[in-house]
């Protein structure tokens, strides 16, 4: 699950993290009087106003700004609030902004400028430990830096009967190119960082850019959370900063449903069971000139209520042209699946405004054939995984 850039601050600050303190706000009166508050509390008197939306890049897209003053605050909150966001990681039509953060400004001017790094907590796949990534270049992409200056890209790996080890935050900030008090500072940050991960059980933290202030403070300007949703049972309270307006709504859907669900781009709808045959089928659609128009995973029981549910979800999308269902009959028996297509197709009537084409093999593949056959209804069955390919693409094609 990710999380606004407000909401992962904040449980970055329960765990000692220090952070560019703010306060979030829905409307521009709200923002200004997070403003007077955020100057009662800090003493600040310049502010930024950050969107909150699920994607990076917002100050690239005109969704971080400066404000001088109460006024300021006002007039680009107001701007802000309401705008559709269009920044390097979102669609072309942008993202709408529902919410901005308040901030105080940290880059104040002093004796030395303000530095800022790139550090980030994740899983590294390949051998199975958690490790820190960080870089000298903060405050510009991390994708555009591993690419031009490779070097300028540090990672430590964390052994996770040890976890991290003060010599390793030491070598971070050395790394960084630290000495005096911003050493001493940076390895707190990390080490609390690394903490925070651990205890909230997070699968990615990007914190772009680290600000070393020029008082020699290290804080969190920016963070980026993802917490993993298989331990979200344990952290009831992280479950609740779910924002479901930046999901996509036919995807929140299916999710509850208990469905499988990723929407894409094409015109073909696939109902399959297993994630790994419902790949297969994605790719076996493209080879035969076709597009999927999204991912689906009924899973083991696809009884009619399930495909049912599931043929709903897939027609959402008006894109959809043609619907392939691709079972394969293991556990479940694909006479009782074609009986729930069967039965779906029935309920739904004329709610089922495109070509069906149905391919179920393994167990009692033949009874299904001829159940669907003989059903009466306009659903088009085939037995082989190409054949079936082949005749979504006579369908659409027609
Ligand atoms: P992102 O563009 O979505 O990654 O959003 P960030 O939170 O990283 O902010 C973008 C940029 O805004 C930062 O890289 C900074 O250059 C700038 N910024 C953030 N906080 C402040 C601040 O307190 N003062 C000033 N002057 N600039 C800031
Ligand atoms: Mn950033």
């Amino acid at each position: 699950m990710n999380l606004h850039e407000y909401q992962g601050k904040e449980i970055l600050n329960s765990f000692g993290v220090r952070i560019q303190r703010g306060i979030v706000a829905s409307n521009h009166k709200e923002a200004v009087d997070a403003a007077k508050q955020l100057t009662a509390e800090t003493g600040t008197s310049w502010y930024v106003v950050k969107a909150q939306v699920h994607a990076g890049g917002r100050g690239k897209g005109g969704g971080v700004k400066l404000a001088k003053n109460l006024q300021e605050v006002e007039s680009i909150a107001n701007d802000i609030i309401g705008m559709m966001l269009i920044t390097p990681q979102t669609s072309a039509e942008g993202k709408k902004v529902h919410q901005v953060l308040i901030a105080e400004d940290v880059y104040y001017p002093g004796d030395s400028e303000p530095e800022e790094y790139y550090m980030s907590v994740l899983l590294n796949r390949n051998t199975g430990r958690n490790m820190i990534m960080y870089s000298t270049e903060g405050g510009m992409d991390i994708e555009t830096v591993a690419e031009e200056t490779p070097h300028l890209i540090f990672t430590e790996e964390i052994d996770p009967a040890m976890g991290l080890l003060p010599f390793q935050a030491r070598k971070i900030a050395f790394n960084l190119g630290l000495s005096g008090g911003a050493f001493k500072e940076m390895t707190k940050f990390v080490s609390a960082l690394y903490t925070a991960y651990i205890k909230s059980d997070s699968s990615m933290f990007e914190i772009n850019p680290v600000l070393k202030t020029s008082d020699d403070k290290i804080l969190a300007v920016d963070a980026k959370v993802t917490l993993d949703d298989n331990a979200l049972f344990r952290h009831k309270d992280y479950a609740q900063l779910r924002d479901l307006r930046e999901e996509n709504p036919i995807e929140v859907e299916a999710n509850a449903a208990g469905l499988n669900y990723v929407d894409l781009d094409g015109n073909v709808g696939c109902m399959v069971n297993g994630a790994g045959l419902a790949m297969g089928t994605m790719d076996l659609i493209k080879q035969a000139g076709g597009d999927p128009a999204n991912f689906l995973d009924v899973g083991g029981t696809a009884d009619a209520q399930r495909v049912e549910t599931a043929f709903g979800i897939i027609l959402k999308d008006t894109n959809v042209k043609a619907i392939l269902v691709n079972i394969f009959g293991g556990i479940v028996r694909c006479d009782r699946v074609a009986q729930g297509v069967v039965d779906a197709y029935k309920n739904m009537g004329d709610k089922i405004n495109v070509p069906i084409i149905c391919r179920l093999q393994g167990t009692n593949a033949k009874e299904a054939k001829e159940l669907i056959d003989n059903s009466g209804m306009e659903i088009i069955s085939a037995t082989e995984f190409q054949e079936a390919a082949d005749k979504v693409q006579e369908v659409l094609t027609a």
